[in-house]
């Protein structure tokens, strides 16, 4: 690379490698105390049956509120937690205060179901289904009510072991879905053969679902192609009315987007749950 654009532009580019692996180090160091000090923060977005409109649920999203730069979201962080291997510990973190938080909407009288991601160094330890184990026990929640996001390329990870492991988290009772589904690489035999429950469509497909013919198609034929294969459909990125209405009458499952509600804190969320439930 540094070749082909000539030998003055070489310098540059090592200048900017450096300034960025310092960052990273400075990232790294600061997710390290911000675990300890607590700064990790799980907001919630609904997930809402279109049948119905009733809220069935929703996905665990990742956020750090950093004592300077404020609330963060996961893309400033995630590629560095991913390569320090500190996402291990915020992986299990995570999940713990998910079936927690998911445990106390019941507490509410509220049964709904969280999602949880996951991330391919967390699926690739070994401990993961022993941490899932612990957790719904500890917590109580019911399996069901857990749902794991996975994507496309970690399935293409062919171990047995990889294999065994999602094989005995469904025993358990959790449900899989692929998150982002239509962004990588589908072999969509893999979809049978790790017995995944649900297909989130990804938003670049949705947020002009109204306008762009082509992604009407794509959306079409995904859905269709689930519902046979007896997969349920999540739509991500939903802004718009007419959106949820041609989601509604293509028959998609459930559905998720800034217009039923963007992600929120906890109490926000329950707020959010409670009202909902009023109404219905
Ligand atoms: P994702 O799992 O696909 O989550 C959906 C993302 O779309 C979220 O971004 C959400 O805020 C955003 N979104 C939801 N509705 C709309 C909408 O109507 N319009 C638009 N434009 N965006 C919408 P967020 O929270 O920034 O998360 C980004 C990604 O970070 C997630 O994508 C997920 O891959 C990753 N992530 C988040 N939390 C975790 C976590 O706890 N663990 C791991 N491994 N990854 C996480
Ligand atoms: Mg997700
Ligand atoms: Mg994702
Ligand atoms: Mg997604």
């Amino acid at each position: 690379q540094a070749k082909k654009a000539g030998r003055n532009t070489h310098f540059v580019h090592q200048e900017d490698l450096s300034a960025d692996s310092h960052q990273r180090l400075d990232i790294e160091q600061a997710l390290r105390q911000a675990i300890s000090r607590d700064e990790l923060r799980l907001y919630y977005q609904p997930i809402i049956a279109l049948k119905g409109e009733r809220l069935v649920g929703a996905e665990a999203l990742l956020r750090w509120q950093h004592p300077e730069q404020g609330l963060l979201s996961p893309d400033r962080f995630m590629d560095v937690a991913e390569q320090s291997g500190l996402i291990a510990e915020i992986g299990e973190w995570v999940i713990r205060r998910a079936c927690e938080d998911a445990m106390r909407w019941q507490q509410h009288g509220l049964r709904l179901g969280v999602s949880v991601n996951l991330s391919a160094i967390q699926i690739r330890r070994n401990n993961l289904q022993s941490v899932i184990v612990d957790v719904l026990n500890e917590s109580g929640l019911e399996p069901e009510l857990l749902e794991l996001e996975l994507t496309e390329s970690m399935l293409l990870e062919k171990s047995d072991a990889f294999l065994q492991l999602l094989k005995n988290l469904k025993k358990l009772g959790v449900s899989l879905a692929i998150d982002d589904f239509g962004t990588g690489y589908s072999n969509l035999s893999y979809l049978q053969r790790f017995n995944v429950d649900r297909l989130k469509v990804d938003k670049s497909f949705v947020l002009d679902l109204s306008s762009n013919e082509q992604n009407r198609a794509i959306v079409t034929a995904v859905i269709q192609m689930a519902h046979s294969l007896k997969l349920q459909v999540t739509a991500e990125g939903i802004e718009h009315q007419l959106v949820q209405r041609i989601l509604t009458s293509l028959g998609c499952d459930h559905a998720q987007g800034y217009l039923f509600s963007r992600p929120l804190e906890p109490d926000a969320f329950l707020g959010y749950a409670r009202s909902y439930s009023e109404r219905a």
